[in-house]
């Protein structure tokens, strides 16, 4: 993995930079930003009620940075993932096991889970604190932007008021507004899949008898071939199990939308009758039942416009079944963080942005559509690659082996073509 030397540039200057949106995207950006020695201000529509609570997987491409950037992983309760199993459907016998060895070694950090409550907590506290590297940032709530002037920086807000910044990212999810401000209008259409989501505690799964799904430190599927897929995991120090449990849309009908529809255990149990009894089991007595409409967006033209850049979901909204659109976000917030660096920073925001785009457009596209292959098709997933590999799939090394900060280095180096206005 061997890194380019790091070219150095003159003209660096402190910036103030906007993040639109203080989800997880937002927050890394935000990490990275302060890191590389700016201002940053965080502007959320919400009063933080936005993150919700399921399990959040994090290979070693995003991992690398969180702890590159000082984030307390053991404060976010992780579980470190050793295999992979998968189950068959109707019985929950073990079909097949794909041990991921000695990750760490090999990748450089560990593969953990997290849920995805404790991560925004810990980043949140993160980039607001004095501690740590850079300046803390801003979080303002209840900032509801409304649209962007990519050429001056301004942002407006629900509210009436206005800002101006030297650069605005936009972390504003897969419905942003940023986006649509700068002249994409994504082409959109509803995955045939919809997603239950539900988590148990360890203590319940304990009374039930289900005590073998809490400490196997693993992703388990049933199904997967085909729209039907069950992925189970532990997470809060094992302390919480988490599925996602994926149907056809077809099911309870397309007109449901969002990603926070409340449903029953019996909804729940209903949707697969001829699953894994053990399974069932579990979703009688689940908590917090939720229906994830699933969605399918082509690539954008672009993501940079003047001083603005999407970033996140904003930027490549993408099925879950890599488990990748958040590291993908990290990825992003770490690109904009060696870029905007000392050393890299030459002074001129909309170059340094024009680089962004180059650097992450084609690795998430990429992914993006390895996503909504693996949609229906459990060998497309990273991690079942050994013995799998043919031309053009994605693989668990070049997703886990990436070297950003070279690959940021020689672009840099060699300059980058103009993008139209
Ligand atoms: C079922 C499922 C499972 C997943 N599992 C994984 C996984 O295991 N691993 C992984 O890496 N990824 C996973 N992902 C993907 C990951 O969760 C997302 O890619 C990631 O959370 C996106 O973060 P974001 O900050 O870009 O967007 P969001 O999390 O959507 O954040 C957007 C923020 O912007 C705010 N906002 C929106 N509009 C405005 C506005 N106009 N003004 C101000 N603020 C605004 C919102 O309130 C929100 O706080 C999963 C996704 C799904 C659907």
């Amino acid at each position: 993995m061997g890194s380019m030397p790091e070219p150095t540039r003159s003209g660096y200057r402190q910036l103030d930079i906007a993040i639109i949106g203080s989800g997880l995207g937002g927050l890394s950006a935000a990490l990275a930003l302060r890191r590389a020695g700016h201002n940053v201000t965080l502007y959320e529509r919400y009063d933080f009620a936005g993150e919700v609570g399921a399990s959040l997987s994090v290979a070693s491409n995003g991992s690398r940075w969180l702890l590159k950037w000082g984030l307390d992983v053991k404060a976010v309760k992780p579980v470190i993932l050793r295999n992979l199993i998968m189950h068959e459907w109707e019985t929950g016998a073990v079909k097949k096991e794909y041990g991921l060895g000695d990750y760490k070694a090999r990748f450089g950090s560990e593969y953990y889970n997290f849920h995805r409550i404790d991560m925004h907590q810990v980043l949140l506290r993160t980039v607001q604190q004095a501690k740590g590297i850079g300046s803390p940032c801003r979080v303002l709530t209840k900032r509801k932007a409304l649209g962007v002037n990519a050429k001056t920086g301004t942002i407006k807000f629900e509210n009436g008021v206005t800002v101006t910044h030297d650069a605005i990212i936009a972390a504003d999810g897969i419905r942003s507004q940023t986006r649509h401000s700068i002249g994409i209008e994504p082409k959109v259409e509803p995955s045939t899949s919809c997603c239950y989501r539900c988590i148990i505690s360890a203590d319940k799964l304990r009374e039930l008898d289900l005590s073998e799904f809490i400490t196997n430190d693993a992703i388990e599927f049933w199904g997967g071939f085909g729209i039907d897929k069950i992925v189970l995991s532990g997470c809060h120090n094992n302390e919480v199990v988490s599925c996602y449990c994926f149907y056809p849309a077809a099911h309870n009908g397309l007109d449901k939308d969002g990603w926070n529809i409340g449903a029953t255990p019996d909804e729940l149990c209903d949707t697969f009758p001829n699953l894994d009894p053990r399974v069932r089991k579990l979703f009688k007595n689940a908590d917090d039942i939720k229906m994830w409409r699933l969605y399918i967006h082509e690539e954008y033209p672009y993501w940079v416009k003047n001083r603005v850049a999407l970033l996140g979901d904003a930027a490549h909204p993408m099925l879950p079944d890599q488990s990748q659109g958040f590291c993908m976000a990290i990825e992003d917030a770490a690109v904009l963080g060696e870029l905007f660096k000392e050393g890299n920073f030459d002074g001129d925001v909309e170059q340094t942005l024009r680089y962004y785009e180059e650097i992450r457009k084609p690795r998430a596209t990429r992914v993006q559509y390895a996503s909504a292959k693996a949609r229906t098709n459990l060998d497309e997933r990273i991690g079942w690659s050994t013995g799998l590999e043919r031309p053009g799939k994605l693989t668990i090394e070049e997703i886990c082996e990436y070297d950003l900060a070279g690959h940021v280095s020689s672009v840099v180096g060699s300059g980058v073509k103009q993008l139209s206005d």
